[in-house]
């Protein structure tokens, strides 16, 4: 069995999906039937965001991310890419979760520093940055991990330029990134100027575009400010004109995830698709279908499944 970073380079397309963890125990045997389900279209790997709150005792939960990305593992049997966050924990708490996640048999890790507090973000109260935790995990766990990183095809929004955030991109890889998932963006042409850009810089590794269908009008505006993004003016134009058609909306998000990733696919930028599918099946499942990278697209094509419909025996 391969480990992953090896696959993402063998030429072939494939796809990953990201979720975040169930909030209650309740929902967990409902959130890993519905992975299940997401199983059968062929994933690499299933990737589960980190979300701990503030709250270190947290870790054992059933609803943690180490827990959920575990029970992925366990009970789907998909290779799975566990996201771990630094900023807010002192280095000791950081070396216990990666510990954790070795124990429970976890061999992938998107490294990240998470977002600082909106009031404080003081560098000094909050010293660590991804890079720090790529360095811990290669100096401590070896080889272990295979070690994604997060890259800005805009540049991270508190870089001091987009240049300084893909010179320190190149750091983090040189520390030991095996390859890297961007955040979203909403143009091929972001994508394709931003690997030329990764490339010129001499980073080498795999650069996977994070791709998150417009789903609807008010969940792509929060995303984009949260993330500080800005939409292109003609998306935002036609958003406006629809926005009261949530149909509508769905439909133009998917329209438009499946043209930017042909494009970014048929020209080889990118080697495959990361899926951001907020838990949500549908509109991933659809653009992914309509790539022909779901493995399930001859049953749906059947006489008696109407379009769009479900398998009756799901
Ligand atoms: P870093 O790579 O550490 O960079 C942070 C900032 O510091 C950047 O502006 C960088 O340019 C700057 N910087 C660092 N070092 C230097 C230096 N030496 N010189 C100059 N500048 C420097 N958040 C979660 O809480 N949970 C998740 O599961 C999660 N998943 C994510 C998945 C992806 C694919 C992405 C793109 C983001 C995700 N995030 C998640 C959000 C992420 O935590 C935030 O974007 C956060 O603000 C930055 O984290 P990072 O690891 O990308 O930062």
């Amino acid at each position: 069995h391969k480990r992953i970073e090896k696959r993402i380079s063998s030429g072939t397309p494939f796809f990953s999906l990201e979720f975040f963890p169930p909030k209650t125990a309740n929902g967990v045997a409902n959130f890993l039937t519905r992975i299940d389900r997401y199983r059968d279209g062929g994933p690499m790997f299933l990737d589960i965001t980190w979300h701990l709150g503030s709250d270190p005792a947290n870790i054992e939960k059933e609803t943690s991310s180490s827990s959920i990305a575990a029970a992925c593992l366990a009970y789907c049997r998909v290779d799975t890419m566990l996201h771990m966050t630094c900023a807010q924990y002192p280095k000791e708490q950081t070396l216990k979760h990666l510990q954790l996640a070795q124990n429970l048999g976890i061999r992938n890790l998107l490294a990240l520093r998470g977002d600082l507090p909106i009031n404080d973000s003081d560098p000094s109260i909050y010293p660590y940055r991804a890079l720090d935790m790529i360095r811990w995990v290669r100096t401590h766990f070896g080889n272990y991990f295979t070690v994604c990183a997060s890259g800005y095809p805009k540049g991270h929004p508190e870089a001091p330029s987009y240049a300084a955030d893909i010179a320190y991109l190149k750091m983090k890889v040189d520390a030991g990134a095996d390859f890297i998932i961007t955040q979203l963006f909403f143009e091929a042409e972001t994508f394709e100027t931003f690997v030329a850009d990764c490339r010129a810089a001499g980073i080498t590794v795999p650069i996977i575009p994070g791709i998150m269908p417009i789903a609807s009008y008010d969940s792509i505006r929060r995303v984009a400010e949260l993330s500080k993004l800005t939409i292109p003016k003609h998306i935002m134009d036609t958003l406006e004109s629809i926005r009261h058609d949530d149909e509508a909306v769905t439909k133009y998000g998917i329209h438009l995830a499946v043209e930017m990733c042909r494009r970014l696919l048929d020209s080889g930028v990118a080697p495959s698709l990361h899926m951001y599918t907020m838990n949500r099946e549908h509109s991933c499942r659809e653009v992914l279908q309509a790539l022909g990278l779901w493995q399930h697209e001859s049953i749906r094509s059947l006489p008696w499944l109407p379009h769009g419909g479900h398998h009756p025996l799901r």
